[in-house]
């Protein structure tokens, strides 16, 4: 069997989902489609939220109108009957007695929802025999509301014995990014977590590949958007690839290698714009990367930590600080120590502050927001210089082949 993964991009309207139906006809055997929230609707969804939460219904039922509309118009230009083909989900409501996180994952999820099912619904009326699978019965996870860890003995039995189940040949249509509790509540896995969800279903169903269909033609050298002249990767080893995913390559969420790897599945990235291009593989082995590589990483932290009394000890002080660190699911990007200072640079999230705060307790705390960093693999001397120049860089790093500078917006 194969997994292949649609991105909210890909699906952000009509026209998208009539060629994920071409692209699908043409491996209907066997085949799980995992896919995102239709365009940018996880973005309003949380607005959704963000407003019920304040007690703001008016903008609440703004947004959620706008998405409900959005959805309407893509029905009905693919000839579906909002509500006779697809029953559209009423405006949710906020429950006092659950957190923020908890309301959330109830109300952002439903994005995943509506899309797989009007997809489902559309392959289906173009003859494609399909099968929709609702993820928060299946992929099962704990209740760590919007990073929650999936549960991974008992999902790969469920669905495996839900793929065993199935007619031959067959497409099952089913979410990304979402999963559910023991006890019913729809859980999110993390931004951009659909695919992870896609590697999880290979490594349960042992498929043969997982494909992401993306806007780019695979992976790239550096981000198309920010530089004009990229180049594109045709190999790469999931060393590589884990390394790219960690430095902040916007092609694949992190988390997504490891289920691969375990299996030696291909992953495959491949232009959704045209489905016969080659792409980029990631593989257990493959020819070194040999073009210099340009990863940016947004909206950083730089926190830099300082004895109070300076009697600075290193070793201790380094399981301390990494303690609260991982406690406030910080995402650490790059760490440099001296012998009285330790600087560590990190995604900036609504953890922070609560996590300099900690730190303060027993350290001098100096922090700057507002950074990127810049890794470049595959480096060299020009084009180290040639990257530093008009540039206000607060740190750099330099190993034998890797840059990382730190940088001010
Ligand atoms: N729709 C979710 C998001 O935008 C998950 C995903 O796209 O992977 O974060
Ligand atoms: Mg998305």
């Amino acid at each position: 069997m194969k997994v292949y993964k649609f991105g909210g991009a890909s699906v952000k309207d009509a026209n998208g989902v009539r060629n994920l139906k071409e692209i699908v006809a043409q491996s209907i055997d066997d085949l799980l489609v995992v896919i995102s929230a239709m365009g940018k609707t996880t973005n309003a969804l949380e607005r959704v939220v963000a407003a019920l939460a304040k007690g703001d219904e008016q903008t609440a039922e703004h947004e959620w109108l706008n998405v409900l509309d959005q959805h309407v118009y893509i029905m009905q230009d693919l000839g579906l009957q909002p509500n006779v083909d697809v029953r559209l989900p009423m405006m949710p409501e906020y429950n006092q007695e659950w957190s923020y996180d908890q309301n959330y994952d109830q109300i952002v999820s439903l994005g995943e929802i509506m899309s797989t099912q009007i997809v489902a619904v559309f392959l289906l009326k173009s003859g494609i025999p399909t099968e929709w699978w609702n993820m928060p019965k299946l992929l099962l996870t704990d209740n760590t509301w919007r990073e929650a860890q999936v549960d991974l003995r008992p999902s790969a039995q469920v669905i495996r014995a839900g793929w065993n189940r199935a007619q031959r040949p067959h497409v099952v249509v089913t979410q990304g990014f979402i999963g559910g509790t023991a006890d019913g509540m729809r859980t999110t896995l993390g931004r951009e977590g659909s695919d992870y969800t896609a590697a999880l279903m290979g490594n349960f169903l042992d498929a043969e590949s997982v494909t992401i269909w993306k806007d780019v033609p695979g992976i790239l050298n550096a981000d198309p958007r920010l530089v004009a002249n990229t180049i594109k990767i045709d190999q790469l080893t999931y060393h590589d690839a884990v390394e790219l995913a960690y430095s902040g390559a916007q092609v694949i969420h992190p988390k997504t290698i490891r289920p691969l790897e375990n299996k030696k599945i291909p992953l495959y990235v491949k232009p959704f714009s045209n489905p016969t291009a080659e792409g980029s593989v990631i593989i257990e082995h493959a020819a070194p990367i040999n073009v210099p590589v340009y990863i940016w990483r947004t909206n950083q932290v730089l926190i830099t930590l300082r004895a109070k009394d300076l009697a600075f000890v290193l070793e201790e002080s380094l399981s301390h600080i990494f303690q609260i660190i991982h406690a406030n699911r910080l995402r650490v990007s790059l760490i440099q120590s001296s012998a009285v200072t330790i600087s560590v640079c990190v995604d900036n999230s609504r953890f922070v502050a609560k996590a300099i705060e900690q730190l303060q307790d027993a350290y001098r705390v100096t922090w700057n927001e507002n950074l990127s960093l810049l890794t470049i693999r595959g480096t060299t001397p020009n084009i180290l210089k040639q990257e530093q120049q008009g540039r206000d860089i607060l740190l750099s790093q330099l190993t034998r082949r890797t840059a990382k500078l730190v940088i001010k917006d």
